[in-house]
This record gives structure tokens, C-alpha cells and sequence, in this order.
């Protein structure tokens, strides 16, 4: 049996987070990681106790549903509702993420974005991210790991 790497680790647990994802608009996960560990997770979703996109539709606003809180934010409160620092941490996404979620993302400290699949990658995000330094880079999920996961249970 072939040892999964780590990136394919984080990057499978943030594509079944976005299992989770209850706005019908797109299904994001993401993992955040320090040493090899994963500190927290999230997927785009409605807040706790709050009507989801899935059973009332999104609520849309200037092409964007306002209902939802971004994985990479969820997973960032996480973080502060838990009091885990996200200094020096990395992330793992299901997709490149938006302008909002990469500032907060450099303030938080994370140092490192691994993303599946571009998803309308911003230009100013990217500029804010090489002046901060954080690294980013595509990792696509390799689709076979689920099955031959499940061949040798
Ligand atoms: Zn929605
Ligand atoms: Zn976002």
C-alpha cells in the first residue's frame, strides 16, 4: 500500500470538509496545518444556528451570497474562538481564495497557501501575498487516493 504524502493528506481532509458546505453556490474546504498537524478546519457555511443556502436559497448581493462564511475564515475563527495560533501555520483549499480571505489569512500569519484549483485567483491577492511572502501552490487532489483507500479497508 502506497503511503499517502502529506500534501494529499491536507488537501483530501479539506475536500471532505467542503462536503460539509451548505451554500449551493460552490463547496470550499480548508485545513490549517502547523508542524504537520491540523490545528483547524472549515467550509463555506451559514453561521451556527443560522438558515443554510441549501434549504433557502443563497442570498445573493452583488453576485456574491452574503449568508456564507468563507472555509478559510471558519477555520481561522476556529482558531480564535479556541485561542490556536495561526502564526507561521499553512492552509490547505479546496480553491484559490478570494481577496478577503487572503488578507485576513496574511494577517493571521500563515505563512503557506496550498490550493487544488484556481478559482478567479485575484490579482491584487496575489500581489499582497509575495509582498508578505507567503508561499502559494497549486496541489491538485489526486482523485485515486479516496479509492484505493477504500480498496484496502
Ligand atoms: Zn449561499
Ligand atoms: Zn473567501
Amino acid at each position: 500500500m502506497k503511503r499517502l504524502s502529506w500534501n494529499q493528506y491536507f488537501m483530501a481532509q479539506s475536500h471532505l470538509l467542503s462536503s460539509r458546505s451548505t451554500c449551493t453556490r460552490l463547496a470550499v474546504g480548508a485545513t490549517i496545518v502547523r508542524d504537520k498537524r491540523m490545528i483547524a478546519g472549515g467550509y463555506n457555511g451559514s453561521i451556527a444556528g443560522g438558515t443554510h443556502c441549501i434549504d433557502e436559497g443563497c442570498y445573493v448581493i452583488d453576485n456574491h451570497c452574503v449568508r456564507t462564511i468563507h472555509a478559510e475564515m471558519n477555520a481561522l475563527l476556529q482558531c480564535a474562538k479556541f485561542g490556536v495560533a495561526t502564526e507561521g501555520a499553512e492552509i490547505y483549499v479546496t480553491h484559490f481564495p478570494c481577496l478577503q480571505c487572503c488578507k485576513a489569512l496574511i494577517q493571521a500569519g500563515i505563512k503557506a497557501i496550498y490550493y487544488a484549483e484556481d478559482y478567479k485567483n485575484h490579482p491584487y491577492a496575489i500581489e499582497l501575498l509575495e509582498q508578505a511572502h507567503v508561499k502559494m501552490e497549486k496541489v491538485p487532489l489526486d482523485k485515486d487516493i479516496f479509492l484505493s483507500f477504500a480498496q484496502n479497508s
